[in-house]
């Protein structure tokens, strides 16, 4: 796939920052798209253009601000709190937001003779989000095709992974420090490591504990 193009559907997180890896070294040329829908932190799209740049591939914002009057939720309203109740989905969910996340990126793709998408959705820590699974993604690809005429292919490089196997691939790409340090998942805004105290701090730590200490007892082993 060396001679062929990818968008990256990048927000400056974990996740997406793995796959801006993982997509540079797949793909001859990547592009980065952002999507501002209202996030509780601009520091979102700032970290998410500081990457790009770094890394050497261009980043285009698009706003995504309707998503937001369509659907108030605790990602862009400060006066929803962040929760998950047993059984329900968290209040982080958007409707349809990968859905329109990923039609927007294939429009995107298409005018700049892209053909492979990239993102980082992921069904094994299955927060229940509909519209992270394989199903949805594989179904969605068709509908792509379809409705454009255009042989998109919807790449999803963590979909099977966890979180600590997520940061293995991260080393392998030889980019594990760059991710820990630079990228942004935490709801309160502080990049790294994070506050260390809300949800996506938990999620992101939990893994990140599993992973070094698998590699320490392989280490040990070796
Ligand atoms: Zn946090």
């Amino acid at each position: 796939m060396k001679k062929e193009k990818a968008v990256v559907v990048f927000s400056g997180g974990q996740d997406s920052t793995t796959c801006l890896f993982w997509a540079k070294q797949q793909f001859g040329e990547v592009e980065t798209i952002t999507f501002d829908y209202g996030q509780r932190h601009k520091l979102e799209i700032e970290c998410a253009q500081q990457i790009a740049q770094e890394l050497g591939v261009n980043n285009t914002v698009l706003d995504m601000s309707l998503l937001n009057q369509l659907a108030p939720n605790a990602l862009t309203r400060t006066d929803i709190a962040i929760t998950q109740e047993e059984g329900q989905l968290p209040s982080t969910f958007v409707d349809g937001r990968n859905l329109l996340f990923l039609s927007f990126a294939a429009v995107f793709a298409k005018q700049k003779g892209a053909r492979h998408i990239v993102t980082g959705v992921c069904e094994t820590d299955f927060s229940g989000y509909p519209d992270c699974r394989d199903a949805f993604i594989k179904s969605l690809d068709v509908t792509l095709n379809l409705a454009m005429d255009y042989p998109f292919v919807i790449h999803t490089p963590l979909m099977w992974l966890n979180k600590a196997q997520t940061w293995k691939l991260a080393d392998d790409l030889g980019a594990f420090t760059y991710i820990r340090e630079k990228t942004l998942t935490c709801y309160n805004g502080i990049k790294g490591d994070g506050c260390g105290e809300c949800p996506a701090c938990h999620l992101r730590k939990a893994g990140l504990d599993t992973y070094l200490s698998e590699k320490t007892a392989q280490g040990a082993d070796a």
